[in-house]
């Protein structure tokens, strides 16, 4: 029999499946660590139907970050000056619940927030809005995804009267042309972009078109690609669509059968001349008429974005500029075709389904829908009523109650804002403002632990058995293969101790992670994320499952949402979004006359917390970097490797140059993964603004304006080695 789990990569949002075993006897064979621990044993699941075997990099040394740094034991302090002290977890939870008591009593529910993340299991996400959303009265509860998608899901939401990506990952092979907007899928999510690049080498009429200000690696391999201006996308795409108009590419019976507000749509989009937006988007007007011809002449068109169009303060409307050119040429519902999001993730997804985000109740279920509200006070037993019907705070909301001292409880978990949210000084200051903020995650020290009044230790993956979604809908049953370290429990357990010292033992009576399960899925009956045909023994038997899986019994195939061409609207038709595009909001001007573009690397995840402590992925990426187009360095006389200060209107970070055509010129490239552990005053985020999109309240975190000034010769790339403050735990 084999000794090893099956599990799912717990990085990324393309989801590949695992299998850990142990690692073997203790002999000299096994596998260990620097400092001579020996390491899990991971290699790709051939059986899982997302990635059939295939893993990167992250998910191959995985098991390297499991041991290090872990907090291992409740801690708490009266004030951020103070040392933290080891508790129990009883002190602890004592704690927080006498707090989330007061604060109730005297601020109401709305000053207590929760802020959690795309790594969290669905169970987890499932108990954190039954405290917060049924318990405790409050929509306070955003997570991390709000920072990633929520564009794409207010997209899918206008467009097709519910969120849920329509496509699957077998659509990648099936294609005529890709249209890739956005995303580095080939650092970002480099599983999939194999199967994308092999397809499209093997299939020379697949034509591979990639729409990114920087000549990323994914760029590298399109046939055609489109170094437009930042801001300009939705230009781009109404161009396109002019194009696709004066060319006769239209589905007209699609149009008139399946989709209403076309005609405003048509109106905006005839002002948007293909020489005038080949000027505005800085490409050349081939280059345009080329972008239009593929996708109209393509029988089958799959468009692929991700954090590139999702952050911005345009977002929604940017993803709904995509979906109008899908649905003007009627590329959706069959296989090889439709609009398709890349979630950052593992299990973003899973949030959206369980309800975890400030907007959103379980089940696909919205927070402003009466109805909506009403099933699920009655599925949860509470009084009518009791769920607010206002929009909880989103993330920057959060951070906004901070500064006016609305907020009087924050409660993070599982992310690392003081690293990932924007404007980081003034995130910083809030959180130094904040009364009580308790810190639950599985590392030890993060940026962010140095801002909490109590740390909880959370279970991670691996010692929790939970369900993930990936950005196919493919549910994936992730088996604890080890215990927790020290004392740490899972976040879903820690939130239903909390529930119960809080008065609703009756709410949180669960014995394990699959009871909670069971109960989330009945919840999601008759929605279209319905998941009643699954618990945590069906996946275990039958596999990972793709969603809409009832349990009616009937065999269906759940690979593509809206085949029958019938849309989640009260009518059934699809919805035109008429946009002028906007810009960014905040243009280069002559004092700050670079746009700053942030993004990824292949190697690294987010904000260093597993990834940094990984040997290999740090002498992959050992220093944070900025990119400069050869034409602005030499105005700026700039050499590689020079130290460049970078100056925002929020804040300023150094870095080391890398003069590279690979940046268009007027833009610099900054990687996110670098905090104030990893390397000094190399924060992307220092200089990146709040303003977010107005319907998904995203955050623009791709654009910013700012100033670049030499200050150091030579030195920078890849001479300084990082250097990792590991405080460790105290014990
Ligand atoms: Fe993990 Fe994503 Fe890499 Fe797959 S592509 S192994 S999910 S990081």
């Amino acid at each position: 029999m084999s000794d090893s789990t099956k599990t799912l990569c717990p990085y990324c949002g393309v989801g590949c499946g695992l299998e850990v075993s142990p690692p073997a006897g203790l002999g000299k064979q096994t596998n260990r660590d620097a400092e001579g621990t020996p390491i899990w044993k991971v290699r790709g699941d051939r059986e899982h139907p997302s990635s059939q075997g295939l893993v990167c990099v992250k998910g191959a040394t995985i098991a390297e970050a499991i041991d290090k740094s872990r907090l291992l034991y409740p801690m708490m302090r009266n004030s951020l000056d103070e040392e933290f002290r080891r508790v129990s977890w009883d002190e602890a939870l004592n704690a927080i619940v006498n707090r989330i008591q007061t604060v109730r009593l005297t601020s109401g529910p709305d000053a207590l927030c929760m802020y959690g993340s795309g790594q969290f299991q669905t169970e987890d996400y499932y108990i954190a809005q039954k405290l917060m959303k049924g318990c405790l009265g409050t929509n306070n509860f955003d997570a991390n995804s709000r920072l990633c998608m929520s564009s794409a899901v207010a997209g899918y939401i206008q467009s097709f009267g519910s969120d849920g990506p329509p496509c699957c990952y077998d659509d990648l092979e099936l294609t005529d042309c890709a249209f890739l907007i956005g995303t580095n899928t080939a650092e970002c999510h480099p599983i999939i972009y194999n199967r994308l690049r092999k397809y499209h080498k093997k299939n020379k009429h697949v034509k591979m078109i990639v729409v990114d200000p920087r000549r990323t690696t994914t760029a590298e391999d399109a046939d055609l690609h489109l170094a437009i201006r930042p801001g300009t996308d939705i230009d781009l795409l109404n161009g396109m669509a002019n194009l696709l108009m004066r060319w006769g590419y239209l589905d007209t019976a699609f149009i008139e059968e399946c989709t209403a507000n076309f005609p405003d749509y048509a109106e905006v989009i005839r002002s948007y001349p293909p020489e005038l937006v080949a000027r505005k988007c800085g490409i050349r007007l081939d280059e345009l008429e080329t972008a239009a011809r593929y996708w109209g002449e393509s029988k089958r068109v799959l468009s692929l974005w991700s954090m590139g169009v999702n952050q911005s303060s345009e977002g929604t409307a940017k993803v709904r500029t995509i979906i109008n050119l899908h649905l003007m040429t009627g590329q959706i519902g069959k296989p090889g075709a439709g609009p398709f999001s890349l979630t950052g993730q593992p299990n973003a997804m899973g949030g959206r389904e369980a309800g975890g985000l400030a907007n959103l109740l379980p089940g696909y279920r919205f927070v402003k829908n009466p109805q909506h509200r009403a099933e699920v006070e009655q599925f949860w037993g509470l009084k009518p009523g009791q769920i607010s019907p206002e929009v909880g705070r989103t993330a920057w909301e959060m951070i906004a109650g901070l500064e006016t001292g609305e907020v009087g409880f924050l409660w993070v978990a599982a992310t690392n804002p003081v690293v990932s949210m924007p404007d980081l000084e003034r995130t910083k200051a809030a959180l130094r403002k904040s009364p009580f903020t308790v810190y639950q995650d599985a590392y030890y020290p993060t940026e962010t632990a140095a801002y909490a009044h109590v740390l909880l230790p959370a279970a991670q993956w691996g010692e929790k058995t939970g369900v993930m979604t990936n950005s196919e809908r493919r549910v994936t049953l992730c088996e604890a293969f080890r215990s927790p370290k020290g004392i740490a429990r899972p976040d879903w357990e820690i939130f239903a101790e909390v529930g119960r010292r809080l008065g609703f033992a009756d709410k949180f009576a669960f014995q394990n992670s699959a009871e909670v399960y069971a109960e989330f899925v009945r919840l999601t009956r008759g929605r279209p994320c319905d998941v009643t045909g699954l618990s945590h023994e069906r996946l275990k038997q039958q596999g990972p499952t793709q969603w809409p899986c009832p349990d009616s019994g009937a065999k269906r195939d759940s690979s593509r949402l809206y085949t029958d061409l019938r849309f989640h609207t009260p009518d059934g038709r699809a919805r035109f979004g008429a946009y002028h595009s906007k810009g960014l909001a905040e243009p280069p001007d002559i004092n700050y006359p670079f746009v700053l573009t942030t993004g990824r690397l292949y190697g690294h995840w987010h904000t260093l917390s597993r990834t940094g402590r990984i040997d290999k992925i740090r002498q992959m990426h050992p220093n944070p970097f900025i990119e400069i187009h050869p034409r602005d360095a030499e105005k700026l006389e700039i050499a590689e490797g020079d130290w460049v200060e970078v100056l925002s209107r929020r804040g300023k970070a150094r870095f080391p140059a890398k003069v590279t055509k690979a940046i268009s010129p007027g833009a610099v490239f900054v990687p996110m993964h670098w905090g104030a552990l990893w390397a000094e005053d190399s924060e992307a985020n220092a200089l990146t603004h709040p303003e977010c999109c107005p319907d998904s309240k995203q955050p623009e975190l791709k654009a910013c304006a700012v100033q670049l000034v030499r200050v150091g010769v030579g030195g920078g790339v890849g001479v300084s080695e990082p250097e990792v403050l590991s405080a460790g735990v105290p014990v």
